[in-house]
């Protein structure tokens, strides 16, 4: 398991003559988000300062991270890139194909049998191509990455939007798609729209039963689910420096609720302490030799608002216990004002389930001090009302804190410790009864709360809070209890009221672990056979997309004009569907079934040019496919919105649709539209898109002149025997022309070697 020092050395050897050429560039003080992604730039040192929310700059992230879900078809991907290992140190966390329902052990065997051919899969790939694979039970990627590769002043991406955890030992770690992932792995660049600045001054020092996630949940109630929307969070200040570097972590994991790119803190004493409580002396020694690179300028700190697009203050003093939600995680309330709240608006009050753990709250501290809340139910004979469940993030934490006793502390209260994994966090909980979709609430220490989310009834109210209040509550079975106040009457009829929790950052004994779940993968993998299943339902080898055929695209059929909103969920819709992550022709069979039809007003039912009735979308395509007929998806506004699957723009890809005509795509998509191959194309005139009749069978003409900055020709042929002809815009680079030349990017990548 082992974190690569050697990486780290030469990241750290970069650092002075990088910041100061990346000072000179930009002509002022620097925060500590723009030195470590000054410091990665792909060009080496700054000759130019980049445009905040504007530019396209390339970096060498220094790790990538990936989990199961998004795992398969990165890495199936990769496999198509013809390289005999990965570039910079990666690793697999399998964590989200682990289902809750009886208790750890159970659930984790289970899930090996159930999930054995992706485990396998995935085991084989790593060994073969020098990942590091950490096998079911082992802990959840976020928490992992955390314990063992997260560095001050590193750059990391990962296949998961919480990848942010890593901001808590200074990271820059941002979540991204399969795609992007298999890019750096291979050995390319990764670009990114600079980012905007936002910056937190903590000020102040958390005492009783505040914790560092009320943090988090009070700046998601400044800016709401997207105001982060391109944006780095830096926190600073004396409150910054007083949180533990786990505290930390768990602000910048659920800074993906706000929408921000990533979060981040400086280097400080409480960060060197972390790295040296998990075994990592040898980065700390190195951190404090280059430390003042470490964290931002003296004087951007002391004079935040002309070095960040937007300052907040937050005083920890004052800072109250928070519990936000239900439906959304920036629905912020202060404990002393949630009873009311729940009152007024009729949420249930009656609590179902307390659910503490997940990669946000599952640190040493956090279970302890949950458990010290557990330990005063059991010595005041208070009986938990509410089922109580307990998610360790790693095996380490899990081995940890069994040592020390709080887990049977939980299991005295009636808890039930889950497998080190996702679990209900991602939706993966059997809960008994959701079925009936009645209304209840729960609460949890995660970070989402989204309708569904944990057990899939659209009913059941999920707050999220900090591990002591979820105890708090879970204890007294009532969303209207404030443990800060109120009390509660134990089995003797007596009342008592709960002492303050209390806890500690790290293990006075260390941290211990028995089999971390670590393989390490072989030193040679030429040898090593990749195992795949051809009969397999959920994982299928990639084939290369066939090249350009070196003409204008002629006759292609309309395949549906979407209408309104069109998000990668529309395309390639989530839920049931995760299960063929892996397998490219099966997942395809979702192929944009969520899109709106403009002719008729509904989902998933085109016309079918070939035979005059109404079908299934991928039913449809896949008619053109066999008669070797191309064809072409119309679009609104902000096309492929939402997450960066890369599976939106390869389901496409791989049922011969051979452009996407859009009024204005989402970026990211674009972007992965251009790498399958794709055209991804823009109307010259927006209007234009209602000239797109049902049954237009439709040219795209001056490919054999492609270029970048001239705009293409599109002829609709109408079925009346009227045609329109239009001019259309693209992006393409001259780089990106190649990969629509050669099939997509891996065949370029693929041909270069
Ligand atoms: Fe994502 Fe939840 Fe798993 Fe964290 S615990 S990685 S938020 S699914």
């Amino acid at each position: 398991m082992a974190f690569d020092i050697e990486m780290i050395k030469a990241v750290y050897g970069n650092y002075p003559t990088r910041i100061a050429a990346a000072r000179k560039a930009v002509g002022r003080p620097l925060t500590l988000t723009e030195k470590i992604l000054y410091a990665h730039l792909t060009q080496g040192a700054a000759t130019e300062a980049y445009q905040r929310g504007g530019s396209y700059v390339d970096f060498n992230p220094d790790r990538v991270a990936m989990q199961d879900a998004t795992a398969q078809m990165a890495l199936l991907q990769f496999m198509q890139a013809g390289r005999d290992k990965v570039a910079v140190p990666s690793t697999v966390h399998c964590d989200h194909l682990i289902q809750a329902e009886i208790g750890a052990d159970a659930d984790l065997q289970k899930a090996k049998d159930k999930n054995r051919e992706v485990y396998d899969f995935l085991a084989s790939v790593s060994n073969k191509y020098g990942i590091g694979f950490w096998k079911p039970g082992a802990g959840i990627i976020h928490q992992v990455v955390l314990e063992n590769y997260a560095f001050p002043g590193g750059m990391m991406i990962g296949t998961d939007s919480h990848t942010p955890n890593a901001g808590g030992l200074g990271m820059i770690a941002i979540g991204v798609g399969g795609a992007d992932a298999c890019d750096v792995m291979a050995g390319l660049p990764w670009e990114l729209k600079f980012p905007k600045l936002i910056g937190v001054r903590l000020t102040g020092r958390l005492s009783g039963w505040t914790s560092a996630k009320d943090v988090i949940l009070k700046v998601a109630g400044i800016l709401t689910v997207k105001g982060g929307t391109g944006a780095v969070v830096e926190y600073f200040g004396e409150g910054a420096r007083s949180l533990s570097a786990t505290g930390k972590g768990t602000i910048c994991n659920m800074g993906a609720e706000i929408g921000a790119t990533t979060s981040i803190f400086g280097y400080d004493e409480k960060s060197e302490a972390y790295l040296r409580g998990t075994d990592r002396a040898e980065i700390a020694d190195m951190a404090n030799a280059i430390k003042e690179h470490l964290t931002g300028d003296s004087e951007v700190y002391a004079h935040p608002e002309k070095y960040f697009d937007q300052v907040i203050d937050i005083n920890l003093s004052e800072l109250e216990p928070h519990i936000n939600g239900p439906f959304t995680p920036d629905l912020a309330w202060p404990l002393s004002k949630f009873a009311q709240a729940v009152k007024e608006n009729g949420w249930p009050a009656k609590l179902e389930v307390g659910l503490i753990g997940s990669c946000t709250n599952s640190s040493y501290e956090d279970i302890s001090r949950a458990a010290s809340l557990a330990q005063q139910a059991v010595d005041k004979k208070l009986i938990a009302k509410s089922e109580y469940t307990i998610t360790p993030g790693s095996e380490q934490v899990r081995f940890t804190v069994e040592r020390d006793g709080f887990l049977g502390v939980f299991e005295k209260m009636g808890g039930v410790v889950l497998a080190n994994a996702c679990g209900p966090c991602i939706g993966q909980w059997a809960r008994h009864g959701a079925e009936k979709q009645e209304k209840n609430s729960i609460i949890t220490s995660f970070n989402r709360n989204f309708a569904k989310r944990a057990d899939g009834n659209p009913n059941t109210h999920a707050f999220v809070a900090s591990p002591e209040i979820v105890t708090a509550m879970a204890i007294s079975g009532d969303l209207t209890f404030n443990p800060v106040t109120d009390t509660l009457i134990n089995e003797e009829g007596k009342a008592v009221k709960l002492d303050e929790p209390k806890g500690l950052e790290l293990p006075a004994k260390g941290f211990a672990v028995e089999d971390a779940g670590y393989q390490a993968p072989a030193a040679d993998g030429s040898k090593v056979q990749v195992i795949v299943d051809p009969k397999s339902d959920r994982l299928q080898l990639l084939a290369p997309f066939p090249a350009w055929e070196g003409t204008d695209l002629k006759g292609l059929k309309l395949l549906i004009k979407a209408k309104g909103k069109c998000t990668t969920d529309h395309i390639s819709m989530a839920g049931p569907w995760l299960r063929f992550r892996g397998h490219l022709d099966n997942i395809s069979n979702n192929m944009l079934i969520g899109a709106v039809n403009a002719y008729n007003g509904e989902t998933n039912k085109v016309k079918n040019q070939l035979g005059g009735g109404y079908g299934e979308v991928p039913a449809v395509q896949r008619q053109y496919k066999a008669h070797g007929i191309g064809s072409i998806v119309v679009g609104d506004e902000n096309y492929g919105e939402g997450s960066s699957r890369e599976h939106a723009a390869m389901e496409p890809r791989f049922l011969g649709v051979r452009a996407i005509l859009v009024k204005s795509f989402a970026r990211i998509h674009e972007t992965n539209l251009k790498k399958q191959g794709m055209l991804a194309l823009t109307f010259a005139n927006p209007a234009d898109y209602d000239l797109i009749q049902e049954d237009d069978s439709i040219d795209i003409l001056g490919l054999t002149d492609f270029t970048p900055g001239k705009a293409l020709t599109v002829v609709l042929h109408h079925a009346d025997g009227s045609k329109n002809e239009i001019k259309v815009n693209h992006t393409y680079n001259e780089g990106q022309i190649g990969w629509f030349r050669a099939g997509s990017a891996l065949n370029l990548i693929k041909a270069s070697i």
